[in-house]
């Protein structure tokens, strides 16, 4: 008997744990590794966070597979960016909707408080985590929703969320000190795709994407000539290129230049829609947006 029992207990642990109610962890799915990081911060050890996209993945362009049907179907709780940055599972998370919590970690932030797309303008820009008191806002919003579903846990996520959020404000003034570095005239992030309307926004840098605020679309030969003169005429030094967008239409605008007699060099790679890999220190939000305004003051100073 105790045999067959034990033999019962691990089949059922293989596939299923206990329900957090019973003592077990209470499980979330998170689509990008920005929100991935804050679901696992603010959850601690109450939490087991299963992330769907990984280090230089795109998540405009993300289609979900079977894996990942099932993992957003045993979750507890859905957290994902919104504002259609995650184009193509919208649907998903409508029918997802239905059943069980789930919740953009957009939702909370006034749209007063959002861009307008720059291509279609009813559509809001979505890349809310380059804004780092914005991204405290999208964490208030998983905190809040932590202690809803799972109240009996709701002090350690209240405590987990203030030393948090707490990192995150040091972080806004860190970034704030970081630009203030590079000279005023200097101060123009050129990328691939404009991802980055939210950083120039709070830390007064000028913002220019070669491609609209989706990947969806690619960058068209307008688009490169525009930039290149841009660049020509204001006699930009450095451009930046994007860890989950190819560099093709940015080495483009780099030989287009050069043929007008204007060098422009690669400033280095940032990170835009994903996080670098797991366990480096880009892995996680602070590191990321530590690499990359570390990467923007040294390349435009
Ligand atoms: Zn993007």
């Amino acid at each position: 008997m105790l045999i067959s029992a034990i033999v019962l207990l691990s089949a059922c642990g293989a596939s299923k744990s206990l329900s957090y109610q019973d003592g077990g962890k209470l499980r979330i799915t998170t689509t990008t590794g920005m929100i991935t990081d804050a679901a696992r911060e603010v959850g601690g050890t109450h939490v087991e966070v299963t992330g769907l996209m990984s280090a230089g993945v795109d998540p405009h362009l993300y289609k979900a597979s079977q894996g990942d049907i099932r993992k957003l179907d045993e979750a507890d709780i859905i957290f994902y960016n919104g504002l259609h940055l995650e184009g193509k599972m919208n649907e998903i998370f409508e029918n997802m909707a239905k059943t069980k919590t789930t919740v953009a970690v957009s939702d909370s932030i006034e749209r007063s408080a959002l861009r307008s797309g720059s291509l279609m303008k009813t559509e809001y820009d979505p890349h809310i985590w380059f804004d780092v008191q914005l991204w405290m806002k999208a964490t208030e919003t998983v905190r809040d929703t932590l202690i809803k579903q799972d109240p009996a846990h709701a002090e350690d996520y209240k405590s987990n969320a203030a030393a948090y959020l707490k990192q995150l404000e040091q972080l806004h003034q860190e970034v704030t000190k970081q630009i203030l570095t590079i000279p005023e005239a200097s101060r123009v992030l050129v990328t691939a795709h404009d991802a980055f309307g939210y950083f120039g926004d709070a830390y007064h840098l000028k913002v220019m994407g070669l491609q609209g605020i989706s990947t969806a679309s690619e960058a068209g030969t307008k688009d490169v000539t525009d930039l290149r003169d841009f660049l020509v005429n204001n006699k930009i030094k450095a451009v930046f290129i994007e860890s989950s967008v190819p560099r093709k239409a940015i080495d483009a605008v780099i030989q287009g230049a050069k043929e007008k007699g204007h060098e422009i060099k690669i400033g280095g790679e940032l990170f835009s829609d994903a996080m670098g890999k797991e366990g480096t220190p880009e892995g996680t939000y602070i590191g990321m947006v530590r690499h990359n305004v570390k990467t923007i003051a040294e390349a435009l100073k």
